[in-house]
C-alpha cells in the first residue's frame, strides 16, 4: 500500500502531524544522506557545493520510489482512483510548500521548475501587464543572472529600464542609495535574500518597507535562503518570492513561485496548454483558477511530491535548528580559511549564511577546484552566474564553499588540508 500522504493533512491545524522538530543531531542527520557515504577519489566525500544543489535524504528518495511504484498517473483529469490519489499527493505537496513559507493559502503556490522559472513567470506575466516604456525595475548588484536577465528581456519587450542597487566591498547592500534610485516610475524591486557568492543575508523586510513606501512591489529570490533559514513571506512583507526545490533537499525540476493571492488573481497566464483553461473554443479561451492557470501541461508531479517530502524532512529538523547549526559551522569554516596563507575571502558581510567565496594568490580558482577534487572535496569555481559580482571585485572567478546542515567539521578540516596542498603545489 502507498504510504504517501494523499490528503492535505495539516493545513487546518497549521502544523505537520508527526513532523514536530526533534533535537538536531548532526551525526544522525548526515546518516540520512546515502550519497554522502561514498568515497570520492579514494577519500571521504566532502560535498561543499550546496549552493549549486543539495543532496537528497532517504525520505525524499523513498517518496519518489513509492510515488512511481504505487501512485503514478496524470493528475486533475482522471476519474479513476489512481489519478485521484496522484492529484491528492500533488495538491498535498502544494499545501506543505505553502505552510513551509507561511503563505496564507495554498492557492498562492505556483509550481514551477525552479527559481529561474519563477522569476521569468513574474517578468512575462506581471511585468508584461504592468510595465511600459521608461518604467523602472531596481535590481541589486549581487543578483544571480536569473534575477537580472528576465528583467532585461522584459525591458526589450516593453521599454522598461533597470537601475542597480550597489553593494559595498564588504558585501552589504548600500541601502542608503535606495532613496536616489526610487522614482515615480519604479514598479518593482527584485533582490536576493542571500547572495550565492558572498553569503550576505539581506534585510528584506526593511527593503520591502522602502519599496512599498515608493509604490513599488518587492520580489525576493529565496533560492539561497529557503534551504538555510526560516523564510516566512508575511514577515518578509514581500509580494513575490521564488525558490528552487533542488537546493533544499528536493528533486530537480521543481520550485515555487509564491505571490500574494490578489496579484496572482490579476495576472494573465504566461503559457497556454492543458489544465490551465476553463473553456476553449476557436474564438477564445477562458482560464482556470489560480494557481492552475499558471501550470500549463502535465506538471512535474513526482518532483512536487518529492518536494513535499523534502519540506516534511526540513520541518522535522526545524529550520531554526538548521540555522543555528550552520551558523556555528560557517564560523568554523571562516576560522580555517583565515589560517590558509595567501587566501583572501571575498566579502565580509554583516550577516552571512552558509556561503563564502575566496581567491588565492597566484592560483586560478579552477586549479584550486581541481586539486581539491583530487582530495575528495567538491567545491564550485567560476563566476557562479554572478558576473557583476566578479566585476565588482575585479576577479574573473572565485572558489566558493557552500555548506548544508549535513556537513560537519571533518568536511571543513578535509577542505583546509587540501588547501594546504594547493599552496604547496603553487608555492
Ligand atoms: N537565485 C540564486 C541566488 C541562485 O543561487 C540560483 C542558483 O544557483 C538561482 C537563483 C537559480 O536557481 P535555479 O537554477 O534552481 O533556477
Amino acid at each position: 500500500m502507498p504510504t504517501i500522504t494523499t490528503k492535505p493533512s495539516y493545513w487546518a491545524t497549521g502544523r505537520p502531524k508527526g513532523n514536530l522538530p526533534k533535537a538536531f543531531d548532526p551525526a544522525l542527520v548526515r546518516a540520512d544522506f546515502p550519497l554522502l557515504r561514498q568515497k570520492m577519489r579514494g577519500c571521504p566525500l566532502a560535498y561543499l557545493d550546496n549552493a549549486a544543489t543539495s543532496q537528497k535524504p532517504q525520505a525524499v528518495l523513498a517518496t519518489l520510489t513509492r510515488y512511481y511504484t504505487h501512485l503514478n498517473a496524470n493528475i486533475h483529469r482522471g476519474v479513476y482512483k489512481l489519478s485521484a490519489d496522484a492529484t491528492a499527493a500533488y495538491e498535498a505537496a502544494r499545501e506543505k510548500a505553502a505552510h513551509f513559507i507561511g503563505a496564507t493559502t495554498a492557492q498562492e503556490i505556483v509550481f514551477v521548475r525552479g527559481a529561474t522559472e519563477a522569476i521569468n513567470l513574474v517578468a512575462a506575466s506581471w511585468g508584461g501587464m504592468n510595465l511600459g516604456p521608461d518604467d523602472e525595475i531596481i535590481v541589486s548588484e549581487m543578483e544571480h543572472h536569473s534575477n537580472i536577465v528576465p528583467w532585461q528581456l522584459l525591458g526589450r519587450r516593453t521599454g522598461a529600464r533597470i537601475r542597480v542597487l550597489p553593494f559595498s566591498d564588504a558585501g552589504d547592500l548600500k541601502l542608503e542609495e535606495l532613496d536616489r534610485l526610487f522614482s515615480p516610475r519604479t514598479k518593482l524591486l527584485a533582490v536576493t535574500q542571500v547572495s550565492n557568492v558572498l553569503g550576505t543575508l539581506n534585510p528584506v523586510a526593511e527593503i520591502a518597507a522602502q519599496a512599498h513606501a515608493h509604490g513599488a512591489l518587492l520580489l525576493v529570490d529565496a533560492a539561497q535562503s529557503a534551504p538555510h533559514i526560516p523564510v516566512r513571506v508575511r514577515e518578509l512583507c514581500c509580494d513575490f518570492l521564488a525558490l528552487s526545490g533542488h537546493k533544499m533537499c528536493g528533486p530537480t525540476g521543481i520550485g515555487v513561485l509564491w505571490a500574494r493571492a490578489e496579484l496572482l488573481g490579476a495576472m494573465d497566464p504566461w503559457q497556454g496548454g492543458g489544465d490551465m483553461i476553463r473553456t476553449v473554443t476557436f474564438a477564445e479561451s477562458t482560464w482556470n483558477d489560480t494557481p492552475h492557470k499558471f501550470e500549463a501541461g502535465t506538471p512535474p508531479i513526482a518532483e512536487a511530491v518529492g518536494l513535499g517530502a523534502a519540506v516534511d524532512y526540513l520541518t522535522s529538523l526545524g529550520m531554526e535548528a538548521i540555522q543555528r547549526y550552520e551558523d556555528e559551522l560557517v564560523q568554523y569554516l571562516l576560522e580555517k580559511l583565515h589560517g590558509v596563507p595567501g587566501l583572501r575571502i571575498i566579502g565580509t558581510p554583516r550577516q552571512r549564511v552558509a556561503v563564502t567565496s575566496f581567491v588565492m594568490d597566484g592560483v586560478h580558482p579552477h586549479d584550486i577546484g581541481t586539486i581539491l577534487d583530487s582530495a575528495g572535496v567538491a567545491i564550485r569555481t567560476g563566476h557562479h552566474c554572478c558576473q557583476p559580482v566578479m566585476e565588482h571585485y575585479h576577479v574573473p572567478a572565485t572558489a566558493r564553499v557552500s555548506l548544508a546542515f549535513y556537513n560537519n567539521r571533518q568536511d571543513i578540516d578535509q577542505l583546509a588540508a587540501a588547501l594546504k596542498t594547493v599552496k604547496e603545489v603553487f608555492g
